[in-house]
C-alpha cells in the first residue's frame, strides 16, 4: 500500500490507493482476452489518482491508456508516462496540444476533423462510431461522409486513421439484446471503412462488462477503467477494491437513552450509549442517503452511522466500546478486515460504485493536496 497524501491527514480523511490490486485486475483482465488493454484513467482515474492508477495498469500489463479529454490526456504526458493516449470527447475546437503531446483521437464528426486538419500533420485519430446509444460517437446517418472525409485526409497526409471505436449501452447484462445489436452496428462500421480505403489496425468496442463477459466484442482493444479500481459492471467477477477511506474520530461523548442526535432529530438513542464524531460528510463526496443503514469500522466492528448526514461530520453509535479521540475509522475498504466495501455503500445509497470513488476519492485527494501545502 501507499499512502497517497500521508502527511497532510492527520486530522482529515486519509485516502489510500493500492496499486497491486490495479495490477492485479488488469491481470484478471488479461486472462479473460487476447486483445490489448486500455486503462481508462478518466475522472482522475476514477478518484484515485489518474497517473497512479496508469502506472499501476502499464505495470500490470495494460498498453494504452484513455481518457475523455485532452485535459485529462496532457498530465499524463508531464508525468512521463510514454504509453499511447487516447482522447475521446473533444470539443470540436480541439487545440493543438493534441499534437505536442502526441494523444490520439477519437474524431466523430467532419466538423472536428475539419479542425483537426487546422491545427497540424500527422495526428492519429480513431473513427468515433454511435454504436447504439445516442450519447457520444458519429451517428449512423453520418458514417459514410466521416470515411470519406478521413479518407481524403489520410490520402493529403494530415491524419492517420489508427482505430475505430463503438461503445455498447447494455453490456452489464452479458444477456441483453442491445448487446448484439451493438456488435452488429460496430462491424457495420468497419466494414465501411475498408470500403472507404481505411485501414484502421485498432478495432475497439469492449468496456470492463464486455472485456469479462463477452469475447465476440473484444476485437484488439478492450477498454477498461471501472475495473482496473475493482468494480465489476456486470457483478460476474471478484475484482480487487483499490480505495481504502479512513477518517479519525476527532471527539467522544457519553448519551443518556432517548437523546436525539443530529439535525431534526431522527435518530434517538435506544440506551445509554456513547457516540463517535467523525470528521466526513456529504461535502466531500459521502453520498447522504447512505443513512440511516451506512457503517463504518471501528475497533474492529461495523457501528451504523445515526442521525442525519451533516456536510462535514457523521455521529457512529458505538456502543459501549472504549473509543477515544484519535482512534481511526474506516469508512470502507476491500472488506478484507469486515469494513464496509464501496459496493456496500453503493447499495445504502442507491447508486453505483462509480458514482461513490468518483465523488469522494477527488475532494478527499485535493483537501489533502491542500493541507499538504500548509
Ligand atoms: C468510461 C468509458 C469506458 C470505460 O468503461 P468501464 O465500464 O468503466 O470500463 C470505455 N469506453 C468509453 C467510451 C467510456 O466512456
Amino acid at each position: 500500500m501507499i499512502d497517497v497524501l500521508e502527511t497532510a491527514v492527520r486530522h482529515a480523511a486519509s485516502l489510500t490507493v493500492d496499486p497491486a490490486a490495479i495490477a492485479a485486475n488488469i491481470r484478471t483482465v488479461r486472462s479473460r482476452t487476447r486483445a490489448q488493454v486500455m486503462a481508462v484513467v478518466k475522472a482522475d482515474g476514477f478518484g484515485h489518482g489518474a497517473v497512479d492508477v496508469a502506472r499501476a495498469a502499464l505495470d500490470g500489463g495494460a498498453t494504452w491508456l484513455g481518457v475523455t479529454s485532452l485535459a485529462e490526456a496532457v498530465p499524463l504526458r508531464e508525468a512521463g508516462l510514454r504509453a499511447p493516449v487516447l482522447s475521446w470527447l473533444n470539443p470540436v475546437e480541439v487545440d493543438a496540444a493534441a499534437v505536442r503531446h502526441d494523444v490520439d483521437l477519437a474524431v466523430a464528426s467532419v466538423a472536428h476533423l475539419d479542425r483537426i486538419i487546422a491545427h497540424g500533420a500527422g495526428v492519429r485519430v480513431h473513427l468515433h462510431l454511435d454504436t447504439g446509444m445516442a450519447r457520444d460517437g458519429a451517428p449512423p446517418a453520418d458514417w459514410d461522409a466521416l470515411c470519406a472525409s478521413l479518407r481524403r485526409a489520410e490520402t493529403a497526409g494530415h491524419v492517420r486513421v489508427v482505430g475505430v471505436m463503438g461503445h455498447l449501452a447494455c453490456a452489464d447484462d452479458p444477456a441483453d439484446a442491445a448487446n448484439h445489436a451493438g456488435r452488429a452496428a460496430f462491424l457495420r462500421g468497419c466494414a465501411l471503412a475498408k470500403r472507404h480505403g481505411l485501414r484502421p489496425s485498432l478495432r475497439h468496442l469492449a468496456a470492463t462488462a464486455a472485456a469479462l463477459t463477452d469475447p465476440a466484442s473484444h476485437f484488439d482493444l478492450v477498454r477498461v477503467g471501472a475495473g482496473l479500481v475493482g468494480i465489476d459492471p456486470s457483478g460476474r467477477t471478484s475484482l480487487r477494491p483499490a480505495m481504502t477511506l479512513t477518517a479519525p474520530v476527532v471527539a467522544v461523548r457519553e448519551v443518556a437513552a432517548g437523546t436525539p442526535v443530529g439535525y431534526d432529530h431522527t435518530w434517538r438513542a435506544p440506551r445509554p450509549t456513547t457516540l463517535a464524531l467523525v470528521p466526513i460528510g456529504y461535502a466531500d463526496g459521502r453520498p447522504r442517503a447512505a443513512v440511516p443503514g451506512g457503517q463504518v469500522l471501528i475497533r474492529g466492528e461495523r457501528r451504523p452511522i445515526v442521525g442525519r448526514m451533516s456536510m462535514d461530520q457523521i455521529v457512529v453509535d458505538v456502543g459501549d466500546a472504549a473509543v477515544v479521540p484519535g482512534e481511526v475509522v474506516t469508512v470502507f475498504g476491500p472488506g478484507d478486515a469486515g469494513e464496509p466495501t464501496v459496493a456496500d455503500w453503493a447499495r445504502w445509497a442507491g447508486t453505483i460504485e462509480h458514482e461513490i470513488v468518483t465523488a469522494v476519492g477527488s475532494p478527499v485527494r485535493r483537501m489533502a493536496r491542500e493541507l499538504a501545502s500548509w
